[in-house]
């Protein structure tokens, strides 16, 4: 099944200055294996799309798609667990746990998701070695640079073998080298395991490598 989709997904907010309508009908597929940029300017809407497309509010019109499954007809308990087994979040903001190792925070997730913990400390390790940090798995998020706490963020969203990445500005707090290292990664867990990740990007040459790049635009979805 497509890991996800989105069909004429709207989204409105009230404001003191009337009604603001975000997005009116966008219509996107991520294929598995597929890794799409979202490259469009502030304010037309990328969090908005990645928030819907992330189980984390519900649309006002139109449907959103986890694995076939169309979300609106869940119980909140059942948009959960898609959640926490079938989708990743990668967020500007890490919200790595402060009183928690870097393990422990890769570590955390795959606990709730009902993995046995030995079984999830190794996958922790061997995501964290993947993306270069196997001498700062002790270390806790306010011992790390804005670099290694991404990184460590974005083995947290896999931890869990998500069918479905998504990711605000991934990248954005590294410097080329570490950015060719996470790219090549993500790019290798759509490839081995048909992953499909949708990265909000203004990194016009990080988007150029990606599979395909799509925008917004007026409330929409359109080729980049
Ligand atoms: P982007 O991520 O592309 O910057 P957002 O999805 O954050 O865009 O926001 C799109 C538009 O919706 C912006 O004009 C923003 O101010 C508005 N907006 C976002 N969230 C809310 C909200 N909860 N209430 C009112 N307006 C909002
Ligand atoms: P849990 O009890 O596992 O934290 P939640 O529904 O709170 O269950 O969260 C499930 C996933 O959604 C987690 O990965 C969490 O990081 C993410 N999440 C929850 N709420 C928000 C939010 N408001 N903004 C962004 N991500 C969120």
């Amino acid at each position: 099944s497509v890991p996800l989709e989105l069909r004429a997904v709207e989204r409105r907010y009230k404001t003191e200055a009337g009604t603001l309508a975000v997005l009116k009908g966008a219509e996107l597929a991520l294929q598995a294996g597929e890794i799409v940029a979202l490259v469009a300017p502030s304010g037309t809407g990328k969090s908005t799309l990645l928030h819907l497309a992330g189980l984390l509010e519900r649309p006002d019109g139109g449907e959103v798609f986890v694995e076939g499954k169309a979300a609106g007809t869940l119980s909140d308990d059942a948009r959960t667990a898609i959640r926490r087994n079938t989708i990743g979040f990668v967020y500007q903001f890490h919200h790595l746990l402060p009183e928690f190792s870097a393990l422990e925070n890769v570590v955390l997730p795959q606990l709730a998701a009902g993995v046995g913990r030995p079984e999830a400390k190794a996958r922790g390790e061997e995501l964290l070695k993947q993306f270069g940090l196997g001498e700062r798995l002790d270390h806790r998020p306010g011992k790390l640079s804005g670099g290694e706490q991404q990184r460590v963020a974005i083995a947290r969203a896999l931890a869990n073998a998500p069918k479905v990445l998504l990711a605000d500005e991934p990248t954005g707090n590294l410097d080329v080298a570490t950015a060719e290292l996470v790219f090549s990664e993500l790019l290798r867990e759509a490839r081995d395991r048909g992953l499909a990740a949708l990265i909000a990007t203004h990194n016009p040459a990080l988007a150029a490598r990606m599979d395909r790049v799509v925008t917004l635009k007026d409330g929409k979805i359109a080729a980049g």
